[in-house]
């Protein structure tokens, strides 16, 4: 199927020429025509399907080229993160780039008084995290009684991070008479009971059960000892000549940390997580995209939804708590048919962790050991903190003691671990399923 089958304008179609697309993905297939058609649509669809397309286009086309009046908002997209409404934001100014459709983002984190300008001025979309959206809406800044399409953007990731009552409460500001969009990567009950109130009648959409998208990616687990991670990460950075690293943490404190000392070691990095103003967020970023810097080190929220272009390294430096976040974690990497791979550097502790990804993509994942970095098997587990429940901010930091062992030390001593460093190549590692 081509592009041109969909029924999109011409003004579309070239838009989406220019970005050198050549077929609709799934997605895009199933998506565009029911919601041209004006239905509901429950789309079961994760980052990197070509979801934002999907729902982006067809909105465009329904919206037509006529601006609306002043504050009237005719399209109104909710995410869970500010990077995703960014990242929203540019594919409808992408799509959109031959329509005169306003489109503008609203997050916190920035002053909230360029926004209401914007909104003042006009505009068409707005593509909005629940909170900053909802103290517009208090202080009466912005209108949502004319909003023809709600689209609701990893809505299963929304939840998680306890936005269920916000998103209630927007809702409430909508018109009766609208078309609702739900994406989310999964379906638990919470998300069915949403959709059940949310949505008519709605057209459903499963696109490539998660795995799929998954199983593009080489996915290896490097079990090491919990302190000679950094240098273990270090050396494959370096040995590897790896250029573009996106590293995972649980916590902003430690990915904070780990920045730090990858700078130390020689190799550009920057973090990105919740704790950090958006202008440095967005700094991060961009700086990471442009191969300004090597490694970004980041958070799952500030993480989510991501889209950085053939990526082609994902490092698990800490396991996720929640089994569903290492699956949007790796599917950051082989994006649209490419290949890439995910690292997980595993230390005892995280033996439960991993087990329960394990058992949530119903396979193993290969174990490859790193001559120098065998485990020390005297060091014993210890429990990985959970910290408090997730806010939209990030998850908090994990602080816990050091476990000591025999000799008051986790790790060899120096010399073991520069000879260790000089064995260590790619091709001495042994693979054991
Ligand atoms: P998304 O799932 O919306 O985050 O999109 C993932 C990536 O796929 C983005 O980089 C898009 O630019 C890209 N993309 C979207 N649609 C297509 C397509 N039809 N062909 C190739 N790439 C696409």
């Amino acid at each position: 199927m081509k592009f041109n089958e969909l029924g999109l304008s011409a003004d579309l179609l070239r838009a989406v020429e220019e970005q050198g697309y050549e077929t609709p993905t799934p997605i895009q297939r199933e998506a565009i025509p029911h919601i041209l058609e004006g239905h509901d649509i429950l789309a079961g669809a994760q980052t990197g399907t070509g979801k934002t397309a999907g729902f982006t286009l067809p909105m465009l086309q329904i919206l037509g080229d006529t601006p609306s009046g002043p504050r009237r908002i005719r399209a109104l997209i909710l995410t869970p993160t500010r990077e995703l409404a960014a990242q929203v934001n540019e594919s409808v100014h992408t799509y959109g780039k031959y329509r005169p459709i306003r489109a503008m983002e609203i997050y916190g984190g920035v002053s909230a008084r360029p926004q209401i300008t914007k909104i003042k001025r006009g505009v068409d979309v707005v593509i909005a995290t629940p909170g900053r959206l909802l103290d517009h809406v208090r202080q009466r800044n912005i209108d949502l009684s004319f909003v023809e399409m709600f689209v609701l953007d990893e809505a299963d990731r929304m939840l998680d991070m306890g936005f269920i009552r916000d998103i209630k409460q927007i809702i409430k500001q909508l018109p009766r008479e609208r078309q609702n969009l739900l994406f989310s990567a999964t379906f638990s009950k919470e998300i069915r009971e949403l959709a059940n109130n949310l949505l008519d009648n709605p057209a459903e959409i499963q696109v490539a059960a998660r795995n799929a998208t998954v199983d593009r990616v080489e996915q290896l687990v490097y079990p090491v000892d919990k302190d000679r991670k950094r240098e273990l990460l270090s050396e494959m950075i370096g040995r590897g000549n790896w250029q573009q690293v996106l590293v995972f943490m649980r916590t902003k404190h430690g990915a904070n940390r780990l920045a730090k000392q990858l700078n130390q070691d020689g190799i550009t990095t920057d973090a990105i997580h919740g704790g950090k103003g958006q202008g440095a967020r967005t700094r991060a970023l961009r700086d990471f995209k442009a191969g300004k810097i090597r490694v970004l080190v980041a958070t799952d929220i500030a993480a989510r939804g991501l889209d950085i272009e053939k990526l082609p390294h994902v490092v698990n430096f800490e396991l996720p708590h929640v089994p569903e976040d290492y699956v949007h974690r790796i599917g950051r990497t082989a994006r649209a048919g490419q290949d890439g791979t995910a690292i997980s550097l595993v230390c005892i502790d995280e033996k439960k962790l991993l087990k329960d990804i394990e058992t949530l993509l119903k396979r193993g994942i290969p174990k490859e050991f790193v001559p120098g970095y065998e485990v020390d098997k005297r060091i014993k587990a210890e429990p990985v903190q959970k910290g408090k429940p997730r806010r939209p901010s990030g998850p908090r930091p994990a602080g816990r003691k050091k476990a000591g062992n025999a000799s008051g030390s986790r790790r060899p001593g120096k010399n073991a671990r520069n000879n260790q460093r000089k064995r260590f190549s790619r091709s001495a590692r042994s693979s054991v399923s």
